[in-house]
């Protein structure tokens, strides 16, 4: 009998194994084969996500993380708006090479006295009164007091089969590019480049990550959008579309390589039953706007790691209302911070013919307004993003919503409003 089973070894699942191995009997179990290899993957790294995994990184680890993060662009067709951590003091975060993030957590994992399965697909879960049942799909099966499912967006069936719900969920796909560091760094001058144009999608943004030899590319699109179709555009766009093609030019990529998958957002009402935790992006904990994923990775592993320890300590049952205490705090910790994702999303993701000069407005705004960018940097290296300010998030809706001509004030000012309400 296990402690804890952890289905899933993304960022969610390997971190709180790292985590929970040192006080409980862990197993950890991946569908994918991580012995022939962990897909690669070039990330944004914030500043405000380190607090939940302090103990377990070294930032100077350049494997991991190959250069800080110091230069974000949210970019239109005309304007950059350029978050340069230089104006106003530490960078932004870090770039991470999340595959040798993965496996360094594996390691520490391992080492702990945690085991590790990889190319193992669980399909079923039985309940029983004091455990509960896990089977892969050889039918072979685990015991365990405590379920954690850390399955991202590949898991939906297994957390229905508990009574979960699913959150939404949308296709996304990546490509990396390479060159040698000095063409990377001339066709490239930010780490992070955050495009919105309703052509390419009307879900989410078009993107680069910047490494050191490699650039991700790549977009998130619509639901249900198929690999073929998804692909094909991405191909197209990284051949044709005029404002990237400084970018892109030099470089060399193979599409067959490129990646497809789901993302979700949208929390689902409950995170934790009895004996079952949820963590991540299973969960739908992702921002809406910046789909960003890593932050609720780590933040609900520390939070399931921090819930679990004392109930470990006093023998519990793992009772629904006790894990409760769960719920509660990754709603404290990441939902204020969630909400300018949810209002953005509101004004940007939509097929609304406002959308292309409501995005070059927000980019305009933060290329000439100091007072947003320092906004924008602070909500980046926020150790404690509980204490967010929905104030600066109203700030700068106030400030877009005043460049907008007379007669698109007039026809946006429900939109705003609304927009404002869900601050
Ligand atoms: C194109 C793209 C770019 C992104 N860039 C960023 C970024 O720069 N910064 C950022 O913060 N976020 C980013 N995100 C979001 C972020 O990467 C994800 O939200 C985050 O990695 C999710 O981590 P997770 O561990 O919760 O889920 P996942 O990484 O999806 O891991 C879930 C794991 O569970 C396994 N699994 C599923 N079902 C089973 C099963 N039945 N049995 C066994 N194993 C199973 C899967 O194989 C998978 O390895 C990006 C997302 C996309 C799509």
């Amino acid at each position: 009998m296990y402690d804890v089973i952890i289905v899933g070894a993304g960022v969610s699942g390997v971190t709180f194994a790292s985590k929970i191995s040192k006080y409980a009997k862990t197993l950890l179990i991946e569908a994918q084969d991580y012995q022939k290899e962990i897909p690669i993957r070039t990330n944004i790294f914030p500043e405000h996500n380190k607090p939940f995994i302090k103990e377990e990184l070294d930032w100077n680890n350049k494997k991991i993380f190959p250069h800080p993060h110091t230069t974000s662009n949210y970019m239109s067709d005309e304007f950059n708006g350029v978050i340069d951590s230089k104006e106003f003091g530490i960078p932004l975060g870090n770039i991470s090479y999340t595959e040798n993030l993965i496996q360094h957590l594996i390691n520490q994992f391992e080492s702990q006295g945690g085991i590790f399965k990889s190319n193992e697909r669980i399909s079923k879960i039985n309940r029983h009164n004091d455990h509960l049942e896990i089977i892969n799909l050889k039918g072979e099966s685990y015991n365990s007091k405590l379920l954690v499912l850390a399955t991202g967006s590949r898991g939906f069936e297994l957390q229905r089969s508990l009574g979960f719900g699913a959150p939404d969920s949308y296709a996304g796909v990546y490509l990396h590019l390479f060159g040698d560091e000095s063409k990377i760094n001339e066709n490239l001058d930010y780490n992070y480049s955050f495009h919105i144009n309703p052509k390419i999608s009307i879900n989410g943004p078009f993107f680069f990550n910047k490494g050191v030899e490699r650039i991700s590319a790549g977009y998130l699109g619509e639901k249900h959008q198929s690999k073929e179709e998804i692909i094909s555009k991405l191909e197209k766009i990284l051949k044709n579309y005029k404002p990237i093609q400084s970018i892109v030019n030099g470089l060399s990529y193979n599409i067959s390589d490129a990646v497809v998958g789901e993302i979700s957002k949208h929390p689902i009402k409950k995170y934790s039953d009895d004996r079952v935790l949820i963590l991540g992006e299973a969960a739908g904990i992702v921002s809406a706007f910046f789909y960003e994923g890593l932050l609720p990775g780590v933040a609900c592993a520390d939070i399931a790691a921090n819930t679990l320890k004392p109930l470990f300590e006093k023998g519990s049952d793992f009772s629904g209302t006790e894990l409760q205490k769960y719920d509660k705090e990754v709603n404290r910790v990441l939902m204020t911070y969630f909400k300018n994702g949810n209002a953005f999303e509101y004004l940007i993701y939509n097929e609304s013919s406002s959308v292309k000069n409501l995005w070059r407005l927000y980019t305009k705004l933060l290329s000439e307004n100091r007072t947003c960018r320092k906004y924008i940097y602070e909500a980046y290296i926020n150790h404690d993003l509980s204490k967010h300010k929905v104030a600066n998030d109203r700030y700068v809706g106030e400030k877009l919503f005043g460049m907008l001509p007379t007669l698109s004030k007039v026809s946006l000012s429900p939109k705003f409003l609304k927009a404002m309400f869900l601050l």
